[in-house]
């Protein structure tokens, strides 16, 4: 089953609005501490910091609407499904845009805005207003999101996911300077295991986290500009390897 993988950040929802981490003025990012109300050492001395912040952030982040990154790969998902492509998304981004623009298979590594979890029963629930959890009653409550320091638990599904590619599957990576997670190591690995995956990069300038040679497709633009290449450049390669994949299921 071909499958196409998106791995994005915080530069595919930066031009709807939701400013990154590092270059957001006038945005929360600049107003509060990161290293206060992000950072998971500091959980428990401010847990009310660290829900207020976020709550802010909820709120700035309600009615924002996604843009054309998000609204193609809904339309690449629609398009594919009925037949055997699988189209997944991974993002590091906690924002909803993917779910506004209707596309499915979603896996936020770092969380969600709009979901809280309890830190006594790891109950998950979305965000009521409440200060307590539905399942304990415990006032040890949080944002559902991954703080600085803190280990991201859905990465072993991208991981595996990873681990699982085959010949002909289709990697983008967008909008992150893959300093959080060593994705360069699998494409590594994958490459001497022969492993021939189309791998497509598309930020606004190289990382050193994310070698070129690791890349059949490089775009350093916007993401606004570059979707259309992308989502053409997927086209074609898959209708390459369809019928890679079909002569595999003759022999
Ligand atoms: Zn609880």
């Amino acid at each position: 089953m071909p499958k196409i993988v998106f791995y994005t950040g915080a530069g595919v929802s930066a031009p709807s609005g939701i400013p990154t981490y590092r270059d957001g003025k006038d945005s929360l990012w600049q107003k509060y501490n990161a290293e206060e109300v992000c950072n998971y050492e500091k959980l428990n001395i401010n847990r009310n910091k660290i829900r207020n912040f976020y709550s802010l952030l909820r709120n700035e982040m309600k009615d924002k609407e996604p843009n054309i990154h998000h609204k193609s790969i809904a339309a690449l998902q629609q398009e594919f499904k009925n037949s055997n492509v699988e189209v997944e998304i991974f993002t590091q981004n906690i924002d909803l845009l993917y779910e506004k623009a209707g596309c499915e298979n979603i896996t936020h590594i770092h969380g969600r805005i709009d979901e809280c979890k309890c830190d006594d029963c790891l109950e998950k629930w979305k965000y009521n207003g409440e200060n307590k959890c539905p399942k304990c009653g415990g006032s040890f409550i949080r944002p559902n999101i991954t703080l600085f320091g803190e280990p991201a638990e859905k990465y072993y599904k991208l991981k595996r996911t990873l681990n699982w590619f085959q010949n002909g599957d289709i990697l983008i990576i967008q909008g992150t300077y893959g300093n959080v997670f060593p994705i360069s190591r699998y494409l590594e690995f994958l490459k001497s295991n022969g492993i021939r995956l189309v791998t497509v990069l598309n930020n606004l300038e190289p990382s050193p986290y994310l070698p070129e040679k690791h890349f059949d497709y490089i775009y350093f633009e916007n993401v606004i500009t570059a979707m259309p290449k992308i989502i053409q450049t997927i086209k074609q390669n898959l209708s390459n390897s369809k019928q890679e994949y079909s002569i595999q299921i003759t022999k």
